[in-house]
């Protein structure tokens, strides 16, 4: 997917307000940004836009409110931590529209940057709700949207209110839209696809189109027990998404007829529980004993699989080989992560747990994009539009 549109880098925003969607969705811990990543990602935008002399109002959601404000969803901490890593003050609105916001945006200085509240106080957010779109737009003369986390959701200020200024993709969406589109639109071969996490449902799409388009998909993680059982193996204790069932047996059915090799893991490490005190032993096939759980994919898998990816033209990762949280199964996700750090073709990671699982082995740098995008990032590897991306192309 590439952009027809006007770039970002191009529009004239010296002295204008420019109202910037960002996802600043980030956990809080005891009323303090806990990992800040978002925000960061939402930095080279937001420094573009001060360098250029904008007057930048900043919007975003924070958690699940549910259309009402409150005090524990408010952007405040978001507000400070954006201050401190930017090195100037970020004031903060006490609402997403009104008077008060707009009397806020209209004082900016260019170059000064300021949040509204919590998108999500609105009812109208999630609904996509017209009048709060026009609210919203009246603050300012362009809008920029960098929120690629919540580009899946149609919402007034992702998508409504994109068609009502000149709208742009900011710096962030325009590298997740691009990078995330070559793996699919333009990989170089072999294409290895590593899929893990805990559930089939949540990665079937993806499945069902790399089939299509990759060498080989590597299977780890609970998933791959769905697949075990479709075969008739048994599972022991492991998690099973019985839904999956069906799911992994029609992906093999699929994969059997294509030039797409599905892998699954050849041993297991096991648990008695999912708990890092655990009981550990190592499986040498896959069929998981009665009082057993397979909580990780074996040293044989995944130095299999890490092969496949340091031979790999380009590498797309989802979802962690084990339950990593525990440290005693943290093995597979820490080789095939390690594999995909080391590879020489061009590695994308996206997935919550997995980014996290980069992250705590020191690996995030060493990966040629890592995505900031959950949900939006699988959408968009599923080859379906995305609606807070659509909104800038027919702006
Ligand atoms: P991502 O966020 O990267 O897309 P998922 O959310 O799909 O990944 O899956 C991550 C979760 O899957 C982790 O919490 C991990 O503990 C869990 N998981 C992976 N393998 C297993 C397993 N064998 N048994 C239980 N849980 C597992
Ligand atoms: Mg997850």
């Amino acid at each position: 997917m590439a952009f027809d549109r006007a770039r970002l880098r191009d529009a004239d925003v010296g002295g204008r307000t420019v109202l910037v969607r960002a996802d600043l969705n980030v956990p809080l811990d005891d009323g303090t940004v806990g990992d800040d990543t978002r925000i960061r990602a939402a930095l080279p935008t937001i420094q573009d836009l001060i360098s250029r002399d904008a007057r930048v109002v900043v919007c975003s959601h924070l958690g699940r409110p549910g259309g009402t404000p409150a005090a524990e969803f408010s952007l405040r901490p978001v507000a400070d931590h954006l201050s401190r890593l930017l090195g100037t003050e970020v004031g903060l609105a006490p609402e997403v529209v009104g008077e008060r916001a707009s009397e806020m945006a209209a004082s900016l200085d260019p170059g000064q940057v300021m949040l509204l509240e919590n998108t999500r106080f609105e009812p109208g957010e999630t609904e996509n709700d017209p009048e709060l779109s026009r609210g919203l737009a009246e603050i300012a003369d362009l809008f920029v949207n960098d929120a690629f986390g919540t580009a899946h959701r149609a919402h007034a200020s992702t998508a409504g209110v994109a068609a009502l200024l000149p709208a742009y993709a900011g710096l962030l969406l325009e590298c997740e839209v691009t990078n995330l589109s070559a793996v699919a639109e333009s990989p170089d071969r072999p294409l290895v696809v590593v899929l893990g996490g805990a559930k089939v449902s949540d990665k079937i799409g993806v499945i069902d189109r790399f089939i299509e388009l990759a060498d080989q998909i590597l299977i780890g993680g609970a998933m791959c027990f769905p697949f075990f059982r479709a075969r008739g193996l048994p599972t022991g204790d492991s998690l099973v998404e019985e839904d999956g069932i069906p799911l992994a047996a029609g992906a093999m059915e699929k994969a059997s007829g294509s030039g797409c090799e599905l892998c699954l893991p050849v041993d297991l490490a096991l648990g008695r529980e999912f708990d890092p005190a655990t009981e550990k032993r190592e499986l040498g096939g896959v069929e998981v004993p009665e009082g057993w759980m397979g909580l990780d994919v074996g040293p044989r898998t995944a130095a299999d699989y890490a092969a496949r990816v340091g031979a790999a033209g380009t590498v797309l990762w989802n979802g962690p080989m084990g339950a990593f949280e525990l440290e005693q199964f943290a093995d597979g996700t820490r080789t095939v992560a390690e594999a995909v750090a080391a590879a020489p073709g061009f590695t994308v990671v996206g997935g919550g747990d997995s980014v996290a699982a980069l992250a705590r082995f020191g690996l995030t740098g060493r990966v040629d994009w890592v995505s900031t995008g959950g949900g939006a990032s699988l959408e968009l590897l599923e080859g379906r539009p995305l609606p807070g991306v659509e909104a800038l192309e027919a702006a």
